[in-house]
């Protein structure tokens, strides 16, 4: 009788190819997801294979078991508490002595593990000769060998893993790291202590209890108070007395000591598995190294890379963007004609349609944008990016890792704000989080290109470039500040690791790619969708509002004193007066549409926070426009378009006049692009930041920031922009 339900458990370095053989095991048949709690994603697999069930899990990357960062907690809460069958640990061969940390802690934990020493490929071609056996006695655990990006091994591992499942190990052999002689005898005195206690009630292995709470270990300290209640004082009392103890014989926290001991068991395996033939391959990634992260090299080279990435993205992005931005328009010029005149045709098209589909054009330069993305982390390009950018993060107190998701919010600020998943500390991630969406991303732009157009001339140029300067320092100076205050603290011990250079993987690409794309669409869209209904909704409510003037019988003259002209005039005259008609018309219409606005729920609501903007400089309609420009920043050029009466045909000249005929100043339109930079992010941006930070509170918070900020700003500029006697 076999248990025909298999949980399989992958664990492992980052960069050490878990996902590869998660994908190769599982194919398309996966589940992506977030851990419980905690934005760290989490994939899942189910296959049927060799007749059992079997639910592979693709746990976070981590270096140690030690609980410093959300991975690493996840990670080892998943094995502890979820308990899968068979936890397989995936060693980078290439990378032996960092691979092992993680493999002796796993080692420890009375769990079943496989060790699976992946890049056999690289290890051999680095003249490196792993002798698996061996390692497999001294550590009393099975090993395998696996390439996985060539897909080799991976049935093996399977079995492997299934034997490993069915094996009845009660007691883990004991095969763990030696501490020396004093950490020993706290060990044991600790486990002797717990035994007796508690009667073997403690929720894990007792000797492993006892060496996370001889390292002072958080989490298994609640635990122990929690599940040994009357005994967990006393277990803790003991714990501190021998810690204490300890300290004072080592002169250092036993936790550091343990740590050392384990590096030194560790050198002691790798001495006796590896050897490494005299004629060792010249290390290629060094030497490509030297180049990319050159002193002087390194930071003009970078920047090539990412300006090619945004040439990539921005200008590749157009084409295909063209076509979805024609087929939208097809699809609702088509659905115009064809549905009779309604309300709900009003929303299928203005509403829905419109926009969702402003979102959808941005698909292919999220695609091109995410896959210039896994392309220079699956390179290992991405840490060295990290590492040049280091120095000037520090500048805003975060590392060199931030600069990344930092850079992609120029583009958008919805993947960038997923991509801080890729910073290990949670504090890190808050706070780039926060300041992100001071990156003027590409749909703010077409708002200052029409305001600085129309206001500033050849000058143009210039101010944009400053506005985005403005953006840039005030992130620079929000960073510093919550780092001296609400983010204060310790930044994770960190490391920048430099994993060596690889040759991607064109299928790993494409599903790093989509995965991240799917989740923009999925909840991207569905904010999107709802927001554009709700402004639809607000600005075709209420339907019948009483016109200042009779639009209709205004409509019926204009036509009757064109058509007495066009009886009268002769045949070469007669296309130039039909289009003096046409134009008449259509300006009776947009006025009529514009005096409808106003009168709709949206116009009252610019008209109740008019008194807000007011000292801005900016008037009810700019109020309308920034208010919509919620859902969506493109929407405020459309929404001052609709307002101002000016058709979305014939643009940005028409808008510019009209907007200098309603009374706006060169100043005020400064005032509103400030404003526009700054304030509240976009609906799907909140969206994502609640889901990554996974608290409305700092999404709320977000909110409130980047609007009083955008206040305090254009403020600033408006009456600053006066007194200095500017208009
Ligand atoms: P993860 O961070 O552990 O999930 O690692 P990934 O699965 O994303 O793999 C990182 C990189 O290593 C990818 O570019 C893979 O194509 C590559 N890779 C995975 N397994 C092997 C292997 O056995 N040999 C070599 N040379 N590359 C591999
Ligand atoms: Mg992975």
């Amino acid at each position: 009788m076999h248990p025909s339900n298999l949980t399989i458990a992958l664990a492992g370095n980052p960069n050490s190819g878990k996902t590869t053989i998660f994908n190769n095991i599982t194919g398309t048949r996966q589940k992506v997801g977030n851990w419980p709690g905690v934005t760290v994603a989490k994939k899942e697999g189910r296959i049927h294979k060799y007749g059992y069930d079997l639910k592979i899990i693709d746990l976070p990357g981590t270096y140690s078991l030690t609980p410093f960062s959300i991975e690493e907690i996840v990670a080892r809460n998943y094995i502890l508490d979820e308990r899968p069958d068979v936890v397989v640990d995936i060693i980078d061969a290439s990378n032996l002595e960092r691979s092992l940390y993680l493999a002796t802690q796993l080692r420890e934990l009375d769990c079943k593990v496989l060790f699976v020493l992946n890049m056999a490929d690289l290890a051999r071609t680095r003249g490196t000769k792993i002798d698996g056996d061996k390692l497999s006695q001294l550590l009393d655990v099975p090993v395998v060998f696996t390439v996985g990006n060539k897909n080799e091994g991976i049935e093996v591992l399977l079995k492997q893993a299934i034997k490993l499942a069915e094996t009845d190990i009660k007691t883990p052999k004991k095969r763990h790291v030696n501490y020396s002689k004093d950490i020993e005898n706290a060990i044991i005195r600790l486990q002797q202590f717990i035994e007796e206690k508690t009667d073997g009630t403690t929720p894990y292995n007792t000797r492993w209890t006892s060496i996370k709470l001889l390292e002072d270990d958080k989490i298994i300290k609640e635990r122990i108070l929690k599940s040994a209640n009357d005994f967990g004082l006393e277990i803790l009392q003991t714990t501190q007395a021998l810690r204490k103890h300890l300290e004072q014989r080592f002169d250092d926290d036993p936790q550091i000591v343990m740590t050392d001991e384990r590096y030194g068991f560790i050198a002691g395996i790798i001495k006796e598995i590896q050897t490494t033939s005299t004629k060792q391959r010249v290390d290629v990634s060094r030497n490509i190294d030297l180049v990319l992260t050159n002193r002087f090299l390194g930071f003009p080279i970078f920047l090539f890379f990412i300006w090619a990435m945004f040439q990539l993205t921005f200008t590749l992005g157009t084409y295909p963007m063209d076509w979805i931005d024609a087929g939208v328009g097809w699809v609702s010029v088509t659905l115009d004609g064809l549905l009779p005149d309604s309300l709900v045709k009003a929303l299928l098209l203005d509403g829905i349609i419109a926009g969702v589909g402003s979102v959808i054009v941005f698909l292919p330069n999220i695609l091109i944008l995410f896959f210039c993305i896994a392309l220079f982390e699956d390179t290992g390009y991405m840490s060295r990016s990290a590492f040049l950018m280091d120095k000037i993060m520090h500048l805003i107190g975060l590392h060199g890792k931030s600069f990344i998701p930092m850079l992609m919010g120029f583009g958008c600020n919805v993947p960038a704000i997923m991509a801080t998943r890729t910073l290990e500390s949670e504090k890190d991630r808050i706070l780039t989080i926060l300041i992100t969406p001071f990156m003027s991303c590409s749909a703010k732009l077409p708002v200052y290109i029409i305001l600085a157009g129309a206001f500033f001339g050849i000058r143009a140029g210039t101010v944009i470039f400053a506005i985005y300067l403005l953006g840039i320092i005030l992130s620079i100076i929000t960073g510093r500040l919550f780092r001296s205050t609400l983010l204060r603290g310790a930044d994770a011990p960190f490391v920048m690791e430099l994993p060596p250079y690889r040759v991607p993987m064109l299928k790993s690409l494409l599903i790093h790619m989509w995965d991240r794309s799917k989740l923009f669409l999925k909840k991207m869209g569905k904010v999107i969708l709802i927001g554009s209904i709700i402004i639809w909704a607000l600005s075709a409510f209420p339907r019948n509002v009483s016109y200042s003037i009779d639009y209709d019988s205004k409509i019926n003259r204009v036509i009757t004193s064109y058509t007495a002209q066009l009886d009268a005039a002769d045949e070469s005259t007669k296309p130039q007066i039909e289009k003096e008609k046409d134009a008449e018309l259509f300006a009776v219409e947009k006025a009529r549409q514009a005096e409808h606005a106003e009168k709709s729920f949206i116009g009252r609501i610019g008209k109740i926070s008019a008194p807000l903007f007011a000292p801005l400089g900016i008037d009810w309609r700019g109020g309308v426009a920034l208010l919509t420009g919620f859902v969506a920043k493109e929407i405020v050029v459309s929404t001052l378009g609709v307002l101002h009466a000016v058709g979305v045909e014939d643009t940005s000249e028409a808008l510019a006049s009209a907007l200098h005929a309603a009374g706006m100043t060169p100043l005020s339109a400064l005032s509103m692009m400030v404003f526009v930079l700054l304030y509240l992010p976009c609906l799907a941006s909140i969206a994502a930041i609640r889901r990554e930070t996974g608290s409305y509170k700092w999404m709320s918070f977000s909110i409130a920031y980047s609007t009083t900020v955008a206040w305090i700003m254009a403020f600033i500029v408006y009456q600053g922009g006066k007194l200095l006697g500017y208009s």
